[in-house]
């Protein structure tokens, strides 16, 4: 191991480079935590093209974290009731793989399921496809990226026949007008922010529009804040595109060569008028004409999203609006424009390039498509047959399946769902019920690890060496630097571990990350995310590279070209070559509020806080920022309530309640209130914002709307 090492912030999507360097350097005085442990010093790469040397807080104080509450050996009990007891990796894979072959004889393959995440390498996600869609022949393998961006996916592959997000991070200092909806980027994506807004500080024409009920930091730096009703994103976004026709400001000869069903979406916004829609969404027609202004005097508009948009029972129909006004307007292939979701977690991207949702499978693949089904069955060396057609169970469905009694072995990875899931009562009843639950997980306790069986410890970020792609299809290679604490291991090398026991030696004959990465490309070759040029061995000599990165470029002179967006040649994946349009009328929220639940409840997350706080929340310099949770209320819903500041308010949903103290502020708009996202029962008590949030889902993406549901406010 090296001095320095460079390696890939493994928080958020922004995908930060970093160089990290041993606690302590010849003859000077190691930095230790507040526990005691040797701490790595972690700085921005300023080489990392995209992040250029800045972190924010989280990728600042990353090796505090890694330290602390570790699971260290596989620990096993027989039932819920019972404590653990440490076993060696002998008998935890031995009661593992009995148990899969037993239900996998008695129920199916169909009743083992694996919920893994975005926080897993590419290799891992990679070897968690081979083994439970080719090995075991069940597609229900998903992840909490289910939650996070699957609608960003499957908007992508309904309008362009592709997932990919087309932009780049050089967009957001080539744009005209930054258009941020559903997205609070500044404390979410800082880096992406930092990038954007420096750029906006610099160049006064140019503009940033900010969509978002809450009046939010990103929002105090827009142009104008669109402070609209939740879940009328839809209305909102026909509204611009209603406008930009009745002014002729849209691109006929790119919606002549390039697209298709614009008639059926020419209809739809008709109906949208400015005094319609500024009624629906609850904001000025004057204020929605500026943002359509800003779209019609932009020649480069690049539209930003993430969870605001993604986590909605529409999802899918909210992505593809967007991406509607950017075909309408011919602004995507070029320079500063275009539709970019900002992914959530480090390697979510990598996930779906790996297939790691129920119905994909590698390299951009589908479960229903019986060619790619061939494909891989050939490239793994598994007889005709082997996988399924089947979509496999989503992140909720595996849920059901507990309560059904139809899933047997239930194998969670790198995720803590007793947290993360909507309706969280409901699914911690679940979880209760599963006969055999694995969790595979770097920290302990966590809240999910109480409702596991089968504890085995995983080695995390630091500690294997895998790549991970970030949102602007930016692939770095993280070298492992520090030996796993006990006796963790990668997660790949425990899944082919499994595999073999299993018998199938020769899919899962890997004794390094490089060999299982090199297979992984070359299932990517002629793919839309062809990566048959990359391997850690280039990755670690040239540093991060954007794909599309075929095995063809090599030893082409612009293969370093800096930045590269896809469908610059206007050409897209769909059987025609064109972009579709959508013609998508808004359903409104699943739950809308009513007289018995009046307030509708959103969520997010904190500048520094991380998911379910198994990092953020042992790091003392973050705990000090965001001590606790609270609910923010507008003064005038605090009036009529007799709530101020710091009073105690429970809230309560048709599922469950918690209790947060109140920050009456007028950065929520009045009618909605709002909860930060990362406390579990570990963490505080009854302050769980998915106690109250439902499963309903988006019909297409089958991601649920965790940002809105009906809640009531008692003052306690
Ligand atoms: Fe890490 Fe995201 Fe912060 Fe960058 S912006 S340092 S990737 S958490």
């Amino acid at each position: 191991m090296t001095d320095s090492t460079k390696t890939l912030c493994p928080y958020c999507g922004v995908g930060c480079g970093l160089e990290v360097s041993p606690p302590a350097a010849a003859g000077k005085a190691t930095n230790r935590d507040s526990q005691g442990n040797p701490v790595w010093k972690v700085r921005g790469d300023k080489a990392h093209p995209s992040s250029q040397g800045m972190v924010c807080v989280k990728g600042a104080t990353i090796a505090e974290a890694i330290a602390k509450s570790r699971l260290r050996y596989p620990m096993v009990r027989d039932s819920l009731n019972e404590e653990f007891r440490q076993v060696s990796w002998e008998e935890a894979l031995e009661k593992i793989v009995n148990r899969i072959q037993t239900v996998r004889l008695t129920q199916g393959a169909d009743a083992i399921c694996m919920y893994g995440s975005g926080q897993f390498q590419t290799e891992d996600y990679y070897i968690a496809q081979k083994l439970m869609k080719g090995c075991l022949g069940t597609n229900n393998f998903d992840a909490n990226s289910r939650l996070c961006m699957s609608s960003a996916v499957s908007g992508y592959i309904q309008s362009f026949g592709a997932d990919g997000p087309p932009c780049c991070y050089e967009d957001l200092e080539q744009t005209d007008c930054a258009f941020l909806i559903g997205t609070n980027t500044a404390e979410c994506h800082p880096i992406v922010f930092n990038r954007l807004n420096k750029y906006c500080k610099q160049n006064r024409n140019v503009k940033m529009v900010v969509v978002d009920p809450r009046y939010t930091t990103t929002a105090e730096a827009a142009d104008l804040h669109l402070a609209i009703h939740p879940g009328t994103d839809i209305d909102l976004l026909n509204g611009i595109a209603h406008l930009l026709m009745r002014w002729g400001c849209i691109d006929l000869d790119f919606i002549e060569d390039c697209t298709s069903n614009f008639p059926a979406y020419a209809e739809v916004i008709q109906d949208y008028t400015p005094e319609m829609v500024a009624q629906k969404c609850g904001i000025s027609a004057a204020d929605l004409e500026t943002a359509a202004r800003y779209w019609k005097e932009s020649k480069r508009v690049l539209s930003m999203w993430s969870m605001g948009v993604n986590q909605s029972s529409e999802g899918t129909a909210k992505v593809r609006t967007i991406i509607n006004l950017h075909l309408m307007t011919g602004q995507i292939g070029k320079p500063g424009a275009g539709p970019f979701s900002l992914t959530g977690q480090p390697n979510a991207m990598g996930g779906r390039e790996a297939g790691g949702l129920a119905h994909l499978l590698p390299g951009y693949r589908s479960v229903k498509n019986p060619q790619h089904r061939a494909e891989l069955e050939q490239l793994w060396g598994l007889p005709t047959g082997s996988i399924s057609s089947e979509t496999g169970r989503n992140t909720w469905e595996i849920i059901t399946g507990l309560e059904s009694g139809e899933v047997g072995v239930l194998w969670i990875a790198a995720t803590n769902p007793a947290v993360s899931m909507p309706d969280l009562e409901r699914t911690k009843a679940a979880l209760l019920r599963s006969p055999f639950t694995i969790y595979q997980d770097a920290y302990y306790p966590t809240e999910t690890a109480a409702y596991a069986h089968v504890l085995l410890p995983a080695a995390q970020w630091s500690e294997k060496t895998g790549v991970m792609t970030n949102s602007e299809r930016r692939v770095t290679l993280c070298s492992a630097f520090r030996q796993p604490p006990g006796e963790a291991k990668a997660d790949w090398e425990i899944f082919a571990e499994v595999g073999r026991r299993l018998g199938f030696t020769e899919q899962f004959a890997f004794s390094a990350a490089t060999q299982v990465y090199a297979e992984f490309t070359k299932v990517t070759r002629d793919r839309p995310c062809d990566m048959s040029g990359l391997s850690h061995e280039r990755l670690r000599a040239e540093g991060p590279q954007q794909w599309p990165c075929p095995e063809s470029e090599l030893g082409k002179s612009d293969r370093h070209e800096k930045a590269k967006r896809l469908y610059t040649d206007f050409k897209f994946h769909t059987p025609d070559g064109r972009a579709k349009f959508a013609a998508y009328h808004s359903r409104g929220l699943a739950e809308p509020p009513d007289p018995q639940y009046p307030y509708v409840l959103t969520n997010g997350r904190l500048y520094g806080h991380w998911h379910t706080l198994t990092r953020t929340g042992r790091i003392d310099k973050i705990q000090q920022m965001h001590p606790n949770p609270f609910i923010e209320i507008h003064p005038r819903d605090a009036a009529s309530l007799k709530i101020n500041n710091d009073d105690w308010v429970e809230v309560r949903s048709r599922r469950g309640k918690a209790k947060f103290p109140a920050k009456v502020t007028k950065a929520i708009a009045p009618g909605t209130v709002f909860v930060p996202m990362h406390w579990g029962a570990l963490w505080a008590e009854q302050a769980e914002a998915n106690a109250l949030t439902h499963p309903e889902s988006c019909p297409d993406s089958k991601q649920p709307e965790l940002k809105a549901c009906a809640v009531q406010l008692i003052p306690l």
